[in-house]
């Protein structure tokens, strides 16, 4: 009954009603907006793919619009943002033809504040099994006055050692929209605002659910309003590898995310990343449940030389101390990083493994992807490229007793990388190694589909901080992003929170590496709003006596697993005020200011129950830029609140 489908198919809603979705197929061409409150905010947005069975984003039909039905999800991770999970959406699918023969049906999941979508490809086409997708038509159709909070693509084969793209680019608020950014358009994910009277309305976009079956793609603009998805550059991995997705029938897609809110707490609380793929799961994987809570129990801090101490600081001597020191301040692990092959040697890493397991004090270990797509010197190379290297290798780490690997310098966002990505993971998780990428694609729904995950960098991350004063200078607006956009979607391993005054090993001017302007109550602060379930921390051993008692014992007890978060205010690219629950339940809150003003606060603390004093970390301006930072016991006020004035560079931390 072809003919009696309409153009409109039907909105779909939230549970709560609030959030709309309506797919349309207009000259044979489908498209999906979406509401707030009744009012537009997604524009009609191009559906489609083109693939080499045919142009599935023009000439369609619709073939059948399924009921809208209630689905749900409860999950448990321990690397995210919240331990305990419940999802609920409103899924709808809409099957589309060409000539004549179901082709691409495409399902909506709307929950409160999250819409994913994605595509299936029927096999449908004679006997063909297998497909390739070339491109997309998907689109993101934004009302004019839209501002953009978004980090643009880097060049391919550009940077250091030819290993860009790695999305380790700043975000600017507010800027407008029509630019492609440094001309191969924006990494996910992408935030933007739109003004509404009465409000204003934020989307963040972005992508979840690739395990390995599809490139990962980026938003380019095309003009004015106009964004569409875009799968990776040729030029990516020195020019080798298709751009698009190989792919069995029926096969989907990814899920694409849209969280749409007048809140930013749903912006910055959201769960899309991993509620979508958890939403897959049609029966209860008790293997993978059990999987996640052994590795969560290897979690925690830990030491790094590198950021401090730079290439060579990879010597055994200087590691044991480091394991000293992480043993002093009661981490867990010590990452070792580049040029440990060379500098130390495989026996040595043995015999610094055995003393760190004496000490409590594990052991990860870097590795350059490499492989054949970049120039990067630092060694281990060509161990992770190959299953045959990488089983040896895994074997090896295992029997070393190492506890996690960090891979660095990835080719780029090619399927054929997605899938080296997923082949880490899984060796790995066969020798119950852990694992952290670097130089790397932004991680799609991977804290959920690999257990032994942990966090990705796929941000401007410390080692900028080593690099250039401008990023010193910036940090603490920089760092304001962090909560609403990167970090929303996924771990992120930063390895910031140092209490150097200057990134080198004399911790003094003239030797090199930025001087550091936030102030010692902010490394404290971002240690608690920054997330990954693993931190590797920039302190150095000299910290134990050049840093403020106070400081140090935070960081010897602040938590990297979390319970629950809950986002009290802030605004991306100016200031944040969050607080986390620890697993062990735990409240901390923590507000930094990224402005060019003194921040004036109220902060609730609530939270803390009927606590007759709470301990807060402060700062006072002082003269230069950097603020004096101080600890003091407060009372709350009457509300439930304490005052925060918060110079600029500094923060302001609350716990019991
Ligand atoms: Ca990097």
């Amino acid at each position: 009954m072809l003919l009696a489908i309409p153009a409109a198919l039907g909105a779909q809603t939230s549970p709560d009603g609030r959030l709309g979705v309506e797919v349309r197929c207009d000259d044979g061409r489908p498209t999906y907006s979406v509401t707030l409150d009744g009012a537009q905010c997604v524009l009609p947005s191009a559906l489609g793919i083109a693939t080499d069975l045919g142009d599935f984003g023009s000439g369609l039909t619709v073939s059948h619009v399924s009921e809208s039905r209630p689905i749900a999800a409860d999950y448990t991770l321990y690397n995210i943002k919240r331990k305990d999970n419940h999802y609920e959406a409103n899924e709808r699918t809409y099957t589309f033809a060409h000539d004549g023969t179901d082709v691409l049906a495409a399902t909506f999941r709307v929950s409160n504040g999250n819409i994913a979508f994605r595509y299936e490809l029927l096999r449908s086409k004679g006997e063909t099994m297998c497909a390739v997708v070339d491109d997309e038509a998907t689109g993101l159709c934004l009302p004019e006055g839209t501002t953009t909070f978004v980090c643009p693509q880097m060049g391919e084969m550009t940077g250091f050692a030819r290993t860009a793209p790695s999305y380790e680019t700043p975000y600017t608020a507010d800027a407008a929209m029509g630019s492609n950014g440094w001309g191969h358009g924006f990494t996910f994910p992408c935030l933007f605002r739109t003004p509404k009277a009465g409000g204003d309305v934020w989307i963040l976009m972005s992508e979840t659910g690739n395990d390995g079956g599809y490139p990962g793609c980026k938003l380019v603009n095309a003009g004015g309003g106009r964004y569409k998805v875009s799968f990776p550059s040729p030029k990516e991995n020195n020019g080798y590898g298709s751009t698009g997705a190989q792919m069995a029938l029926p096969g989907t897609t990814p899920w694409r995310t849209l969280t749409v809110s007048d809140r930013l707490k749903d912006i910055v609380e959201t769960t899309i990343a991993w509620d979508a793929p958890a939403a897959d799961r049609t029966a209860p994987d008790h293997e993978a449940d059990s999987l996640r809570a052994l590795h969560s129990r290897g979690y925690g801090r830990g030491a790094w030389s590198w950021i401090i101490a730079d290439d060579a600081s990879c010597n055994f001597d200087t590691q044991k101390q480091y394991i000293d020191f992480a043993a002093r301040m009661g981490w867990e692990s010590l990452l070792v990083d580049a040029q440990w092959d060379r500098q130390i040697g495989r026996d040595r890493i043995a015999e610094l493994a055995e003393y760190g397991r004496q000490k409590g004090v594990w052991l990860y270990l870097w590795y350059n992807s490499n492989g054949t797509w970049n120039d990067a010197p630092q060694t281990p190379r060509n161990c992770l490229s190959t299953a045959a290297a990488r089983r040896r290798e895994m074997e090896w780490l295992e029997r070393t007793g190492i506890r996690g690997i960090k891979v660095d310098f990835f080719g780029g966002d090619k399927q054929c990388t997605m899938e080296l990505y997923r082949d880490i993971l899984l060796d790995a998780l066969d020798h119950n190694i852990k694992v952290i990428f670097h130089g790397c694609t932004l991680p799609r729904g991977w804290e959920y589909l690999f257990p032994n995950y942990v966090a990705s960098e796929a941000v401007r991350a410390s080692e900028n901080l080593r690099f250039s004063q401008g990023a010193c200078d910036h940090e603490a607006t920089d760092a304001t992003f962090m909560p609403f956009i990167r970090n929303a979607v996924g771990s992120m391993d930063f390895g910031g929170s140092t209490l150097n005054r200057f990134y080198n090993s004399h911790n003094a001017e003239g030797h090199g590496g930025g001087r550091r302007i936030t102030s010692d109550a902010f490394a404290l602060a971002t240690a608690v709003i920054f997330q990954s379930p693993v931190q590797h921390f920039a302190m150095a051993p000299g910290n134990l006596t050049d840093a403020p008692q106070w400081a140090v014992d935070f960081m010897k007890q602040v938590p990297t697993t979390w319970d629950d978060i809950r986002f009290i205010d802030g605004y991306p690219g100016r200031y944040v005020v969050l607080a986390r629950k620890s697993q062990d339940g735990r409240w901390f809150v923590a507000a930094i200011n990224g402005t060019q003003q003194t921040l004036r606060l109220q902060v609730p603390v609530d939270m803390f129950g009927q606590a007759p004093t709470l301990t807060v970390y402060y700062d006072r301006p002082t003269d230069g830029p950097t603020p004096q930072s101080d600890v003091r016991q407060v009372r709350p006020g009457r509300r439930g609140t304490v005052e925060a004035v918060i110079p600029v560079n500094g923060a302001f931390v609350v716990t019991r």
